[in-house]
């Protein structure tokens, strides 16, 4: 199994200063590569790899005595971001991400470097090659062979490593039975973080709002300040750094939500694409970029397989909140602001979001069955036997 773990690490100001050069040279080839690869294209209807193309250009470059500088990085780190360019064009011309054309790095963003051959990591510091080892704070030690470290600066300043580990245990079995007492659904909600189908509401911690309304207030102090004035520069690491809080305040929130969420079920079902669809609309981006969806699903996702429990993706079932959970009757349209409804069929009185919580769970017995797991009745699912998708 690969574990992963983040510790803060405090680089002396020597170490800073070639760590700078380092976090340059790493984006100084991404954007490179990003423009060569633009400018072929646009001039000569060429398409290059950054995985092959522009990666054979490395060595080519270090050759030079313009760009001979760019030796004293490590060179996996440099061969790494050609890597992760590539990436960023696959995720533009894959269909289901519709994510845009790659963009620069800039010198201001988040700062990264990855590094896989020379090493090392100890009790309270750790170790990069071309470089002395740093000062850091290990919370936990991971027993198991060190594979990678990524190092990041964050737009504040600070300094993070991740190191990823391979470690001897082997992730559990997956559980073949599941009671559907176990088996809960997840609606990402727009007045709450999620709701589930247990009828329990989710909502933001007051802690996460605060900062959220913090980071608004230095967002528009900011806005008032010139362009190029000193007041700005404060006022952006201020913005910053009221980021860093909120991300902070959501991560750890999320962590402890999905550890609970997991622990307490067998199986969680939740709505993939959704967010994507409903991103089109302006107005609801907010929001859904504050629940942050994705980031709460992949940590529900590593934290179930740790546990051999499952996590069942369902596609956008977009009926999922116009659908009668007792009847499965489909109501021709459902306002957003329509909170709660009766089914002019069987008259279930329903709440809006616990009826799709309700849905969503079904659809995800649906699909753990038909990936041929057996899923006990006793705990509230239909004796009818009538599922969803039949119907
Ligand atoms: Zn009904």
């Amino acid at each position: 199994m690969l574990k992963a773990t983040k510790i803060r690490i405090y680089p002396t100001t020597e170490q800073v200063a070639f760590l700078n050069r380092q976090f340059g040279a790493v984006r100084f080839c991404y954007n490179t590569g990003l423009r060569i690869m633009s400018h072929r294209y646009k001039r000569h209807g060429q398409s290059l790899s950054a995985k092959h193309d522009i990666k054979k250009l490395l060595p080519v470059a270090k050759k030079s005595r313009q760009y001979g500088w760019l030796k004293e990085a490590d060179s996996m780190a440099l061969q790494q971001s050609c890597i992760n360019l590539d990436q960023a064009f696959q995720r533009f011309f894959d269909p289901h991400q519709k994510t845009g054309y790659p963009r620069f790095k800039s010198k201001r963003g988040k700062q990264s470097s990855y590094h896989c051959v020379g090493v090392n990591a100890g009790d309270s510091w750790i170790k990069v090659p071309k470089l002395g080892p740093i000062k850091a704070k290990v919370h936990r030690k991971v027993e198991g062979r060190l594979k990678s470290i990524t190092l990041t600066r964050t737009v504040t300043g600070k300094h993070y490593a991740s190191l990823l580990y391979e470690t001897e245990q082997v992730a559990p079995a997956l559980l073949k039975d599941v009671d559907a007492a176990g088996v809960v659904g997840l609606d990402m909600g727009l007045s709450h973080l999620a709701i589930d189908s247990t009828g329990r509401k989710i909502a933001n911690p007051r802690f996460l709002k605060q900062a959220q309304k913090n980071l608004k207030r230095k967002q528009q102090a900011l806005a008032r300040t010139k362009k190029g004035s000193a007041h700005r520069a404060r006022a952006r690491l201020l913005v910053a750094k009221a980021h860093e809080r909120v991300a902070n305040a959501r991560n750890d929130f999320q962590h402890k939500l999905s550890r609970q969420i997991v622990d307490d079920n067998q199986a969680v079902i939740v709505e993939t694409l959704k967010v994507k669809n409903m991103m089109k609309n302006a107005k609801l981006a907010k929001h859904i970029g504050d629940a942050s969806w994705h980031a709460l699903t992949a940590k529900l996702d590593y934290k179930a397989k740790e546990q051999g429990k499952h996590l069942v993706k369902i596609d956008p079932w977009f009926a999922s909140s116009k659908t009668c959970h007792v009847c499965q009757h489909k109501m021709d349209a459902m306002p957003l602001s329509l909170r709660s409804w009766e089914c002019p069929a069987c008259h279930t009185q329903h709440d809006r979001d616990i009826n799709a919580a309700l849905n969503i769970k079904h659809q995800g017995i649906v699909k753990l069955k038909a990936e041929g797991l057996s899923v006990s009745a006793h705990g509230g699912l239909r004796k009818s036997g009538m599922s969803p998708a039949a119907a």
